[in-house]
Protein backbone atom coordinates (compact mmCIF):
# COMPACT_ATOMS: atom_id res chain seq x y z
CA UNK A 1 0.00 0.00 0.00
CA UNK A 2 2.69 2.47 0.85
CA UNK A 3 4.96 1.93 -1.51
CA UNK A 4 1.85 2.46 -4.10
CA UNK A 5 1.18 5.61 -2.43
CA UNK A 6 4.99 6.46 -3.45
CA UNK A 7 4.77 5.46 -6.65
CA UNK A 8 1.97 7.64 -7.09
CA UNK A 9 3.33 10.89 -5.26
CA UNK A 10 6.27 10.08 -7.50
CA UNK A 11 4.01 10.36 -10.66
CA UNK A 12 2.34 13.57 -9.75
CA UNK A 13 5.58 14.89 -8.91
CA UNK A 14 7.27 14.00 -12.27
CA UNK A 15 3.75 15.29 -14.09
CA UNK A 16 2.44 18.47 -12.69
CA UNK A 17 3.74 21.69 -10.95
CA UNK A 18 5.84 20.33 -7.74
CA UNK A 19 4.42 23.11 -5.71
CA UNK A 20 0.84 22.32 -6.26
CA UNK A 21 1.23 18.80 -5.49
CA UNK A 22 3.11 19.24 -2.31
CA UNK A 23 0.60 21.38 -0.57
CA UNK A 24 -2.11 19.25 -1.62
CA UNK A 25 0.03 16.08 -0.09
CA UNK A 26 0.56 18.18 2.70
CA UNK A 27 -3.26 18.78 3.24
CA UNK A 28 -3.71 15.22 2.68
CA UNK A 29 -1.22 14.32 5.54
CA UNK A 30 -2.38 17.00 8.14
CA UNK A 31 -5.94 15.82 7.29
CA UNK A 32 -4.99 12.40 8.29
CA UNK A 33 -3.01 12.98 11.15
CA UNK A 34 -6.28 15.40 12.67
CA UNK A 35 -7.99 12.22 12.23
CA UNK A 36 -6.07 9.74 14.15
CA UNK A 37 -5.75 12.19 16.97
CA UNK A 38 -9.11 13.34 17.56
CA UNK A 39 -10.53 9.87 17.14
CA UNK A 40 -9.12 6.40 17.77
CA UNK A 41 -11.01 3.36 16.37
CA UNK A 42 -13.75 1.93 18.53
CA UNK A 43 -13.47 -1.90 19.40
CA UNK A 44 -16.38 -3.17 21.22
CA UNK A 45 -15.62 -6.58 22.94
CA UNK A 46 -18.31 -8.93 24.69
CA UNK A 47 -16.58 -10.74 28.04
CA UNK A 48 -13.99 -9.05 30.41
CA UNK A 49 -11.94 -12.04 29.22
CA UNK A 50 -11.60 -10.89 25.52
CA UNK A 51 -11.24 -7.39 26.76
CA UNK A 52 -7.92 -8.03 28.38
CA UNK A 53 -6.73 -10.12 25.51
CA UNK A 54 -7.20 -7.78 23.14
CA UNK A 55 -5.77 -4.90 25.33
CA UNK A 56 -2.74 -6.90 25.54
CA UNK A 57 -2.31 -7.02 21.95
CA UNK A 58 -4.14 -3.76 21.02
CA UNK A 59 -2.34 -1.64 23.97
CA UNK A 60 -3.42 2.06 23.43
CA UNK A 61 -4.02 1.98 19.86
CA UNK A 62 -7.83 1.64 19.90
CA UNK A 63 -10.45 3.00 21.90
CA UNK A 64 -11.56 -0.22 23.55
CA UNK A 65 -14.65 -0.73 25.10
CA UNK A 66 -16.19 -4.33 26.92
CA UNK A 67 -19.71 -4.54 27.16
CA UNK A 68 -20.13 -7.22 30.25
CA UNK A 69 -18.65 -5.72 33.22
CA UNK A 70 -16.75 -8.84 35.26
CA UNK A 71 -19.26 -10.84 37.17
CA UNK A 72 -21.68 -11.49 34.74
CA UNK A 73 -22.75 -14.59 32.88
CA UNK A 74 -22.24 -13.82 29.35
CA UNK A 75 -24.96 -16.97 28.89
CA UNK A 76 -27.65 -15.00 29.95
CA UNK A 77 -26.56 -11.90 29.60
CA UNK A 78 -29.42 -9.45 27.55
CA UNK A 79 -27.78 -6.68 25.69
CA UNK A 80 -29.23 -2.95 27.03
CA UNK A 81 -29.65 -0.21 24.83
CA UNK A 82 -26.85 1.37 24.84
CA UNK A 83 -24.74 -1.65 24.48
CA UNK A 84 -26.57 -2.27 21.10
CA UNK A 85 -25.61 1.45 20.45
CA UNK A 86 -22.16 0.90 21.33
CA UNK A 87 -22.40 -2.09 19.15
CA UNK A 88 -24.02 0.17 16.06
CA UNK A 89 -21.17 2.99 16.51
CA UNK A 90 -18.78 0.31 16.48
CA UNK A 91 -15.36 0.02 14.04
CA UNK A 92 -15.03 -3.90 14.91
CA UNK A 93 -16.79 -5.70 17.54
CA UNK A 94 -14.97 -8.85 18.73
CA UNK A 95 -17.17 -11.88 20.75
CA UNK A 96 -16.07 -14.77 21.87
CA UNK A 97 -18.44 -17.27 19.52
CA UNK A 98 -19.38 -20.65 19.59
CA UNK A 99 -22.76 -19.43 21.32
CA UNK A 100 -21.10 -18.09 24.74
CA UNK A 101 -23.02 -14.89 24.39
CA UNK A 102 -26.60 -16.60 24.12
CA UNK A 103 -28.90 -13.74 23.93
CA UNK A 104 -26.98 -11.70 21.52
CA UNK A 105 -24.94 -14.67 19.49
CA UNK A 106 -28.06 -14.15 16.77
CA UNK A 107 -27.44 -10.25 16.91
CA UNK A 108 -23.65 -10.80 16.36
CA UNK A 109 -24.42 -13.71 13.33
CA UNK A 110 -26.57 -11.05 11.30
CA UNK A 111 -24.49 -7.93 11.43
CA UNK A 112 -21.53 -10.42 10.46
CA UNK A 113 -24.18 -11.46 7.13
CA UNK A 114 -24.71 -7.72 6.57
CA UNK A 115 -20.95 -7.20 6.35
CA UNK A 116 -20.80 -5.72 9.47
CA UNK A 117 -16.82 -5.56 11.10
CA UNK A 118 -18.21 -8.49 13.34
CA UNK A 119 -15.61 -11.00 14.46
CA UNK A 120 -15.31 -14.05 16.65
CA UNK A 121 -12.69 -15.11 18.37
CA UNK A 122 -13.18 -18.76 17.60
CA UNK A 123 -13.37 -17.96 13.70
CA UNK A 124 -9.56 -17.63 14.33
CA UNK A 125 -8.92 -21.10 15.63
CA UNK A 126 -9.05 -24.34 13.98
CA UNK A 127 -12.11 -26.26 14.53
CA UNK A 128 -10.21 -29.19 15.30
CA UNK A 129 -8.94 -27.86 18.90
CA UNK A 130 -12.63 -27.53 19.96
CA UNK A 131 -14.86 -30.09 22.54
CA UNK A 132 -17.86 -31.47 21.38
CA UNK A 133 -19.99 -32.16 24.66
CA UNK A 134 -22.21 -35.39 25.09
CA UNK A 135 -25.00 -33.69 26.03
CA UNK A 136 -24.79 -30.97 23.36
CA UNK A 137 -24.79 -32.54 20.01
CA UNK A 138 -23.67 -30.76 17.02
CA UNK A 139 -22.74 -27.87 19.52
CA UNK A 140 -19.32 -26.89 20.46
CA UNK A 141 -18.12 -26.36 24.53
CA UNK A 142 -17.33 -22.07 24.12
CA UNK A 143 -15.09 -21.95 27.28
CA UNK A 144 -12.21 -22.10 25.19
CA UNK A 145 -10.27 -19.58 27.00
CA UNK A 146 -9.67 -22.38 29.74
CA UNK A 147 -6.98 -24.15 27.70
CA UNK A 148 -4.31 -21.18 27.25
CA UNK A 149 -2.70 -23.14 24.24
CA UNK A 150 -5.89 -23.15 22.60
CA UNK A 151 -6.33 -19.31 23.13
CA UNK A 152 -3.35 -18.28 22.26
CA UNK A 153 -4.15 -19.83 18.78
CA UNK A 154 -6.40 -16.21 18.03
CA UNK A 155 -4.14 -13.74 19.28
CA UNK A 156 -2.68 -13.43 15.51
CA UNK A 157 -6.09 -13.21 13.87
CA UNK A 158 -6.41 -10.45 16.43
CA UNK A 159 -3.34 -8.43 15.67
CA UNK A 160 -4.85 -9.17 11.82
CA UNK A 161 -7.68 -7.63 12.76
CA UNK A 162 -6.56 -4.52 14.52
CA UNK A 163 -4.05 -4.15 11.74
CA UNK A 164 -6.79 -3.59 9.15
CA UNK A 165 -7.94 -0.41 11.61
CA UNK A 166 -4.84 0.69 12.03
CA UNK A 167 -2.29 0.25 9.20
CA UNK A 168 0.11 2.01 10.91
CA UNK A 169 0.34 -0.17 14.07
CA UNK A 170 0.27 -3.66 11.95
CA UNK A 171 3.86 -4.23 13.17
CA UNK A 172 3.23 -3.46 16.57
CA UNK A 173 0.19 -5.34 16.79
CA UNK A 174 2.17 -8.61 15.33
CA UNK A 175 4.31 -8.04 17.95
CA UNK A 176 2.41 -7.49 21.04
CA UNK A 177 0.81 -10.84 19.71
CA UNK A 178 3.95 -12.64 19.67
CA UNK A 179 4.95 -11.48 23.06
CA UNK A 180 1.85 -11.90 24.99
CA UNK A 181 1.78 -15.64 23.52
CA UNK A 182 5.20 -16.32 24.72
CA UNK A 183 3.50 -15.30 28.51
CA UNK A 184 0.63 -17.11 28.15
CA UNK A 185 3.04 -20.30 27.01
CA UNK A 186 4.80 -19.89 30.28
CA UNK A 187 1.81 -19.46 32.04
CA UNK A 188 0.72 -22.79 30.49
CA UNK A 189 3.48 -24.96 31.58
CA UNK A 190 3.72 -23.30 35.19
CA UNK A 191 -0.39 -24.34 35.63
CA UNK A 192 0.85 -27.85 34.27
CA UNK A 193 3.45 -28.01 37.07
CA UNK A 194 1.22 -26.69 39.59
CA UNK A 195 -2.12 -29.64 38.64
CA UNK A 196 1.02 -32.29 38.69
CA UNK A 197 1.85 -32.05 42.76
CA UNK A 198 -2.31 -32.74 43.14
CA UNK A 199 -2.41 -36.78 43.63
CA UNK A 200 -3.91 -37.95 40.56
CA UNK A 201 -7.02 -39.46 42.10
CA UNK A 202 -8.06 -36.53 43.65
CA UNK A 203 -7.63 -34.78 40.60
CA UNK A 204 -11.57 -33.97 40.06
CA UNK A 205 -13.02 -30.94 39.70
CA UNK A 206 -16.73 -30.19 40.53
CA UNK A 207 -18.57 -27.20 39.75
CA UNK A 208 -21.69 -25.42 38.89
CA UNK A 209 -21.37 -25.69 35.48
CA UNK A 210 -19.18 -27.53 32.43
CA UNK A 211 -16.62 -24.73 31.97
CA UNK A 212 -13.85 -26.41 32.95
CA UNK A 213 -13.99 -29.17 30.62
CA UNK A 214 -10.81 -27.36 28.44
CA UNK A 215 -9.13 -26.63 31.17
CA UNK A 216 -9.33 -30.03 32.61
CA UNK A 217 -8.10 -31.97 29.02
CA UNK A 218 -5.04 -29.90 28.54
CA UNK A 219 -4.15 -30.07 32.54
CA UNK A 220 -5.35 -33.68 33.06
CA UNK A 221 -8.09 -32.92 35.62
CA UNK A 222 -11.84 -34.48 35.60
CA UNK A 223 -14.32 -32.05 35.38
CA UNK A 224 -17.99 -32.67 36.76
CA UNK A 225 -20.46 -29.83 36.08
CA UNK A 226 -24.51 -29.69 37.97
CA UNK A 227 -25.27 -27.70 35.27
CA UNK A 228 -24.34 -28.34 31.33
CA UNK A 229 -21.89 -26.06 29.20
CA UNK A 230 -24.95 -23.44 29.59
CA UNK A 231 -26.12 -21.83 32.36
CA UNK A 232 -29.37 -21.22 30.48
CA UNK A 233 -30.97 -24.23 31.17
CA UNK A 234 -31.50 -24.80 34.96
CA UNK A 235 -30.32 -28.21 37.05
CA UNK A 236 -32.73 -30.63 37.85
CA UNK A 237 -33.20 -32.85 40.77
CA UNK A 238 -31.68 -35.93 38.78
CA UNK A 239 -29.09 -33.54 38.40
CA UNK A 240 -28.01 -33.13 41.80
CA UNK A 241 -28.60 -36.71 42.05
CA UNK A 242 -26.01 -37.58 39.98
CA UNK A 243 -23.90 -35.51 41.45
CA UNK A 244 -24.02 -36.51 45.28
CA UNK A 245 -23.83 -39.82 43.71
CA UNK A 246 -20.13 -39.61 42.23
CA UNK A 247 -18.85 -37.32 45.55
CA UNK A 248 -20.02 -40.31 47.84
CA UNK A 249 -18.99 -43.86 45.30
CA UNK A 250 -15.47 -42.05 44.67
CA UNK A 251 -14.90 -40.00 48.30
CA UNK A 252 -14.18 -36.66 46.80
CA UNK A 253 -13.60 -33.89 49.14
CA UNK A 254 -14.24 -30.54 47.50
CA UNK A 255 -16.87 -28.46 45.51
CA UNK A 256 -16.67 -25.55 43.63
CA UNK A 257 -18.23 -22.43 43.41
CA UNK A 258 -18.02 -19.91 40.53
CA UNK A 259 -18.56 -16.06 40.47
CA UNK A 260 -20.65 -15.88 37.80
CA UNK A 261 -23.33 -18.60 38.77
CA UNK A 262 -25.69 -18.83 41.59
CA UNK A 263 -24.19 -20.76 44.75
CA UNK A 264 -27.96 -22.45 45.25
CA UNK A 265 -26.89 -26.53 43.14
CA UNK A 266 -23.34 -26.49 44.57
CA UNK A 267 -25.31 -25.73 48.38
CA UNK A 268 -28.08 -27.80 47.87
CA UNK A 269 -24.63 -30.67 46.51
CA UNK A 270 -23.14 -30.24 49.88
CA UNK A 271 -26.50 -30.28 52.18
CA UNK A 272 -27.36 -33.85 50.80
CA UNK A 273 -23.93 -34.93 50.52
CA UNK A 274 -23.67 -33.90 53.98
CA UNK A 275 -27.24 -35.86 55.35
CA UNK A 276 -25.65 -38.91 54.28
CA UNK A 277 -22.97 -38.75 56.51
CA UNK A 278 -20.26 -37.49 54.15
CA UNK A 279 -18.32 -33.84 54.88
CA UNK A 280 -17.70 -31.93 51.55
CA UNK A 281 -15.96 -28.67 51.56
CA UNK A 282 -15.67 -25.51 49.70
CA UNK A 283 -12.86 -25.88 47.91
CA UNK A 284 -13.40 -21.67 47.11
CA UNK A 285 -14.58 -19.82 44.57
CA UNK A 286 -13.28 -20.26 41.00
CA UNK A 287 -13.03 -17.38 38.15
CA UNK A 288 -15.30 -19.21 34.93
CA UNK A 289 -16.43 -17.12 32.37
CA UNK A 290 -15.35 -13.58 33.88
CA UNK A 291 -12.36 -11.64 35.25
CA UNK A 292 -12.11 -10.45 38.67
CA UNK A 293 -13.50 -6.67 39.09
CA UNK A 294 -10.60 -4.33 38.84
CA UNK A 295 -8.02 -4.93 41.90
CA UNK A 296 -8.70 -8.26 42.95
CA UNK A 297 -6.82 -11.50 42.28
CA UNK A 298 -7.48 -12.72 38.93
CA UNK A 299 -8.50 -9.98 36.76
CA UNK A 300 -6.65 -10.04 33.98
CA UNK A 301 -6.60 -13.41 31.87
CA UNK A 302 -3.34 -14.67 33.32
CA UNK A 303 -4.04 -13.46 36.51
CA UNK A 304 -7.35 -15.59 36.73
CA UNK A 305 -5.94 -18.77 34.89
CA UNK A 306 -3.08 -18.54 37.84
CA UNK A 307 -5.37 -17.75 40.47
CA UNK A 308 -8.26 -20.25 39.46
CA UNK A 309 -4.98 -23.03 39.48
CA UNK A 310 -3.92 -21.85 42.77
CA UNK A 311 -7.51 -22.26 44.52
CA UNK A 312 -7.83 -25.74 43.15
CA UNK A 313 -4.19 -27.17 44.07
CA UNK A 314 -4.80 -25.77 47.15
CA UNK A 315 -8.29 -27.18 47.45
CA UNK A 316 -7.18 -31.31 46.42
CA UNK A 317 -3.92 -31.42 47.28
ZN1 LIG B 1 -19.96 -20.84 30.97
Amino acid sequence: MKIVLLFTVFIFNSCFKVDTVDRKTEERTYKKEEKSVVSKPKVVVTTSIIYDTVLNIAGGAVELTAIMPPGVDPHIYTPTKSDLLSIARADLVIYNGLYLEGKMSEVFLKLEERGRNVVSIASFIDKSNFIEPKNFPGQYDPHIWMDPNIWLLSFEGIANKLGELVESKRAFFIESANNYRRKVEALSEEVEKKISTIPEKQRVLITSHDAFEYYGRRFGIETIGIQGISTVTEAGVGDIKRIVNIIIERNLKAIFFETTVPKRYVVSVIERVGAMGHSLKIGGELLSDSLAPKGKQGDTYIGMIRYNTDTIVNALK
